[in-house]
Formats: C-alpha cells, sequence, structure tokens
C-alpha cells in the first residue's frame, strides 16, 4: 500500500500528461512558458481572488510575501507551534522573529485566542512590533479566518496564509488561498495539488504587493529584465511544471478533490468510537493533504505505527516535534517569553497520519481500518 499513489495517478492521467509534459519540450519555452501565464489564470480564478503568482516552491512564496510587506528585523511574526518547518524559517531569514502560537486541541489549527494572548504579551515586553500571523490550513483544513481576522483587526496584523497544504479546502464555499492578505502554496508532489518537483505560488487581491512579488520572484527587477531595483530571488515556476499541473489541476478539479473527500467520509465512519478522528467543523471542507488521528498516549501510537508497518501499512508522525522545540530556533528564543504550546507538544507524540489519496480505495482503507482495530483490541 502507497501512503500516497503517485503512481497510481500517473496511470490515469498518463496520455494528457505526456502530451503536455513533450508540448513543452516542443516548444521550448522552459521559462515563464505560456503555460506559466494560463496556469496562474486558472488558479486565480478558482480561488477567487484577482492575482497568482506562481514561483520555485511553497517556502519562497512565504518569503515573497514577507518581502512584499518588508518585514525585518524588529518585527514580530507569530506561527503555529505545530507545523511544517517552513512556515517558521522564512522569518528569521527576513531577520524577524517568529513568536510561536498555539494550535486547538480539535481542529490542530492556529488557536486564535492565544494568538491574542502571545500579541498582547508581545506588545507588553515592547521589544518587538506585532506584524503578521502565518495561518496555516494544516492538513488541508482551512484555518479558522473568521476568528483569527478578528484578532488580526484589533492589533493591525497582516494575515500569511500558508496554504501549502490547504488548497482545495474552503469555508462556506470560499476557497482556500483567498483567506490571507496574501496566500501561498506548494506544489511538492505529495500536497493536494502537487507537480512534479518543486513548485509553489502566492496569491493577493492587492495590486501593489502583486506587483512587488513579482519583481522579487525574478531578481528585484524593475521596468525590465536588466533594471534591477531591489535584492530579489531566482524563483520562478518551470514551464515543465505548469504544464504538468495544469493536467493535474483539471483531475483536481473534476474529481480528484471529491474522491479525497470520500475516502475520509470513509474512514470517519470506519473509525468513529476507535480512536479520535479529524474534525472538520460545520461549513469546512478539507483537501486533506493528510488524514490525522490521535491516539490516547505516545506509547500506544508508537507502538500502532510499528504494528502496522509490520501488516504493510505505511503512516507518518507529522509532525514530530513542535517548532519551539526546534534547535534552529534556539537563537530567536525569547527567554522573557515562556514559549510552552501545550496542546502542540501534545500533539507531536499523540498524532499518526494514514494512506490518504484521492486513488486510495475501499479495500485499502477497509484494511487500515481493520488493522488498527486489531491492534487496540
Ligand atoms: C510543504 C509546506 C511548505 C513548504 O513548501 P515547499 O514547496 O516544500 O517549499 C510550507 N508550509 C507548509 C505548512 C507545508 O506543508
Amino acid at each position: 500500500m502507497e501512503f500516497r499513489d503517485l503512481k497510481q495517478q500517473y496511470r490515469v492521467l498518463q496520455s494528457q500528461m505526456d502530451a503536455a509534459v513533450l508540448d513543452v519540450m516542443a516548444g521550448g519555452a522552459f521559462i515563464m512558458g505560456r503555460q506559466v501565464r494560463e496556469l496562474e489564470q486558472e488558479l486565480a480564478e478558482y480561488v477567487g481572488v484577482k492575482h497568482c503568482l506562481t514561483c520555485a516552491n511553497g517556502t519562497d512564496a512565504l518569503t515573497l510575501a514577507l518581502k512584499a510587506w518588508g518585514i525585518g528585523p524588529g518585527d514580530a511574526v507569530f506561527v503555529p507551534d505545530f507545523t511544517f518547518f517552513s512556515s517558521a524559517e522564512v522569518v528569521p531569514l527576513e531577520g524577524a522573529t517568529p513568536v510561536f502560537v498555539d494550535v486547538c486541541e480539535d481542529t490542530f489549527n492556529l488557536d486564535a485566542s492565544d494568538l491574542e494572548r502571545a500579541v498582547c504579551q508581545v506588545l507588553a515586553e515592547g521589544r518587538l512590533t506585532p506584524k503578521v500571523v502565518v495561518a496555516v490550513d494544516l492538513f488541508g483544513l482551512p484555518a479558522n479566518y473568521p476568528a483569527i481576522r478578528a484578532v488580526a483587526n484589533r492589533y493591525g496584523l497582516k494575515i500569511l496564509e500558508d496554504g501549502a497544504q490547504g488548497f482545495g479546502g474552503s469555508i462556506d464555499g470560499k476557497r482556500a488561498c483567498s483567506f490571507g492578505d496574501i496566500a501561498t502554496t506548494s506544489f511538492f508532489p505529495a500536497k493536494p495539488l502537487g507537480c512534479y518537483g518543486d513548485g509553489g505560488a502566492v496569491f493577493t487581491d492587492n495590486d501593489g504587493w502583486a506587483e512587488l512579488m513579482a519583481s522579487y520572484r525574478v531578481h528585484g527587477k524593475g521596468s525590465f529584465k536588466y533594471d534591477n531595483v531591489r535584492i530579489g530571488l531566482n524563483s520562478r515556476l518551470d514551464t515543465v511544471q505548469a504544464a504538468v499541473l495544469q493536467v493535474k489541476f483539471k483531475a483536481f478539479r473534476e474529481y480528484e478533490l471529491d474522491a479525497v473527500n470520500a475516502a475520509a467520509r470513509r474512514y470517519t465512519a470506519l473509525l468513529n468510537g476507535i480512536v479520535e478522528t479529524p474534525v472538520v467543523p460545520d461549513g469546512f471542507r478539507s483537501s486533506w493533504a493528510q488524514y490525522t488521528i490521535r491516539l490516547r498516549d505516545g506509547a500506544t501510537r508508537d507502538a500502532l505505527q510499528a504494528f502496522m508497518k509490520a501488516a504493510g501499512i505505511p503512516s507518518m508522525v507529522y509532525y514530530p516535534k513542535p517548532m519551539h522545540l526546534q534547535t534552529a530556533f534556539a537563537q530567536d528564543s525569547r527567554p522573557e517569553q515562556a514559549v510552552t504550546c501545550p496542546v502542540a507538544t501534545r500533539l507531536c507524540s499523540e498524532v499518526l497520519s494514514l494512506p490518504m489519496h484521492p486513488y486510495i480505495s475501499e479495500e485499502e482503507t477497509g484494511l487500515v481500518v481493520n488493522t488498527i482495530q486489531e491492534f487496540l483490541k
């Protein structure tokens, strides 16, 4: 069994995929070709924002946003303690300070009330200026934007939506990557919408920020390629990856997102009452980057993972370490702030992500559930 079956996806899409890739080879426009602009238009339209700019990966996408906003030394950027490293890594890279915020017990997403506590603490200390909150759409589920927006408005924070795992999710029909002042996504192969390598994108309704990010994306270009008006990056999406994404995005819209939601419903129906299953609040829709259960303690989680492995079932621990305990952030640690994030810390020992993708069969989800049931007996 595959954790995320990209080979099966390729078998289904092969004829369209091969044609799309060969078309790029024959066309010769390998950088910023027609497919890149077409894809950006398709993505912006789907998400419901004015601008989409593709870039080299989801980490650069976050960096482009921070650069457009001029985030730097002395700025506090609030980041959930339970996320992939990138969400916070980009902050010290710009010279700013990440401040870790705890997550909700049920959704694993940023806890808006703990955000308010952290902002107030930073203001009371008076050393940093609160500027941005990175709201992560973890495992495919949009963060609680109504609650986060309320706190952000009270303290003048910008919202950077890290939708690397969230593309395709929605709240009351409004799509992920439209909630942040700027939003980002990743096309890393295992994400809900992935290419065949690295890729990413930024989304915004703001013309000025879009223009700045378009410049930062290509060496800080000004009026033309060899007019450089700021220090930027080389962070474009390859034309061949745009062509791959056009084929995958069609399948994603037509059936993959529905298929992965059907698989999640099967898991949840079968696992109900056996383990803690993912919570999707009313009105929210997930794109199921991960289907993550929670066990009663770390020993049970580790033993279950070993038991499943012996039965040939892959599983992953996303994530084994909270951000505030990452060695890389030690130099950014703020001794006057007692960062504990108890929920995030506990989740790291209790969560387990199960095989999940649009092509998983009923037999496979059934086998995973039976194996979990057998272990817990
Ligand atoms: C994958 C991921 C990223 C980074 O994306 P890359 O394309 O790998 O750079 C950022 N944030 C989150 C939450 C992610 O899962």
